[in-house]
């Protein structure tokens, strides 16, 4: 099938380059010139696992190409995919005014039949506004004859995991009301939909909540576990010892109850945003969201806090190591993250950062520039090096067993404090460190 994305970020680029590699023949539109410039020349922006591979190999086999030519790719898609951002407005509603721009371009462009996929988390009744910009634009066009359809498809890839996901998904939710479109929808998504059903054919209302609900509920598990972690910490519980306890029953599970400094990137924060803003439109008083939300702002600052106490206020001239900039492992996205509430609360407060990420450390010098609180340092050890304590803030891999010798031998004292719980409190004791963990 001839598909088209607009959008190239993590979603479009993903899902694009998935679906050349079975075959579709794939366009994608970005209204970044020199991200399609260093697309075309096989260099992928982003950092995600197996992604620059298919990538390459897509476009070397021809069926993954890159333009800014928009017209060209409403002319070459009987599909065309809107992945583009819908960042928090001033109020925290979803901006959608690149969504509603690639509507008026493929109505501005097309000539035949075509079916617009709203893959970008979009609100309720977006679907509505897109099939609107659409008319209007084809009335201007004096074209109202051309026909098309609107479908929900929210996506569901995790960052860090984006072209598995993609590859491998849970689900697929498609929303729409015609059995036409239904049909194309399946064909397009047919070699995913191989070993088991996983398509799900619902109304566009429900699909476009889906994507919200799903969300939510994964903001809500974490905000809830941080709650239980603080409840733990001042009560003398040991918070993963209740973990495993409520994992072990089938219907709480194991799965996004691990307590830290809450949650970031570019999906959480503003989706769980974006939902209260919708209630609130339709005068309803989402409580538990608006909980959820309070919650997190709060825990991303409770690591500082505990620095904070630690030395008695006096945290100017101080220096910290940090380990973890990315607001998760395995992606280089800083967006929201909570070490950009550590870092520039240790800075206003007169401290100094050394920090290491695995992947984030570009990342990290695109968003806060040459700054003389601020070091980047190649290694997770160079970080250490002189550092008043050690911070962690990201549960990479690569920092579950370190050399502990060595952070004592760095470190002007042996302190650490670990917003990720990756360390044994009693062995850390016994190796002679104060040992600061979350809910323990
Ligand atoms: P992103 O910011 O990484 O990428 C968006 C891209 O769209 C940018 O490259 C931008 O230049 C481009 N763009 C903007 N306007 C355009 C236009 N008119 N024509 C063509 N390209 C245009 O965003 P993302 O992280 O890929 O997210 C996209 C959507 O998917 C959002 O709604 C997001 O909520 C949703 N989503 C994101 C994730 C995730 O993990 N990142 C997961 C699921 C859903």
């Amino acid at each position: 099938m001839n598909v088209t994305v607009f959008g190239t970020g993590y979603v479009g680029l993903v899902q694009g380059a998935v679906l050349a590699d079975v075959g579709h023949h794939v366009v994608c539109v970005d209204v970044d010139a020199d991200k399609v410039a260093k697309l075309e020349q096989g260099i992928v922006p982003i950092f995600e696992p197996g992604l620059e591979t298919l990538v390459k190999e897509n476009a070397a086999a021809g069926r993954l190409r890159f333009t800014t030519d928009a017209a060209a790719g409403v002319a070459h898609g009987t599909v065309q995919f809107i992945a583009v951002g819908t960042p928090p407005d001033e109020d925290g509603s979803a901006d959608l005014q690149y969504v509603l721009a690639v509507a008026e371009t493929v109505a501005r462009h097309m000539t035949e039949h075509r079916i617009v996929i709203d893959k970008s988390t979009v609100p309720v009744g977006t679907a509505d506004k897109v099939r609107a910009r659409m008319s209007d634009v084809l009335a201007e066009r004096g074209r109202q004859a051309l026909t098309f359809d609107v479908v929900s498809n929210p996506e569901f890839l995790k960052e860090g995991s984006a072209v598995a996901d993609c590859q491998k998904p849970d689900r697929i939710i498609i929303g729409t009301e015609s059995e036409a479109t239904e049909e194309l929808m399946r064909e397009l998504y047919a070699p995913f939909n191989r070993n088991h059903e996983k398509i799900l054919v619902m109304d566009v209302k429900s699909a476009e909540l889906t994507k919200y609900a799903a969300n939510c509920m994964l903001a809500t598990k974490i905000s809830f576990m941080n709650e239980i972690a603080n409840l733990a910490e001042r009560l003398g519980a040991d918070i993963e010892m209740v973990r495993h306890g409520i994992g072990s029953d089938p219907r709480i599970g194991y799965h996004f109850i691990y307590p830290g400094v809450g949650y970031g990137g570019s999906c959480f924060p503003k989706d769980v945003q974006a939902l209260i803003r919708t209630a609130e439109q339709i005068d309803f008083d989402a409580r538990v969201l608006k909980a959820v939300e309070a919650r997190n702002h709060e825990q991303k600052t409770t690591l500082f806090a505990k620095i904070h106490r630690h030395f008695g206020g006096e945290l100017a001239g101080k220096t910290v190591a940090l380990w973890g900039l990315a607001f998760k492992p395995n992606t280089d996205d800083m967006r929201e993250a909570p070490s950009r509430v550590l870092m520039e609360a240790l800075w206003e407060a007169g401290a100094r950062v050394q920090a290491f990420d695995p992947e984030a450390m570009e990342e990290a010098q695109r968003i806060y520039g040459a700054r003389d609180e601020l070091t980047l340092c190649g290694t997770k050890e160079a970080a250490l090096k002189g550092a008043d304590a050690l911070a962690i803030v990201t549960d990479w891999q690569s920092f579950k067993a370190p050399d502990f010798e060595l952070i004592r031998q760095q470190l002007s004292a042996p302190v650490i404090f670990d917003g990720r719980n990756l360390y044994e409190p009693k062995r850390m004791a016994r190796k002679g460190f104060t040992y600061y963990s979350v809910g323990r």
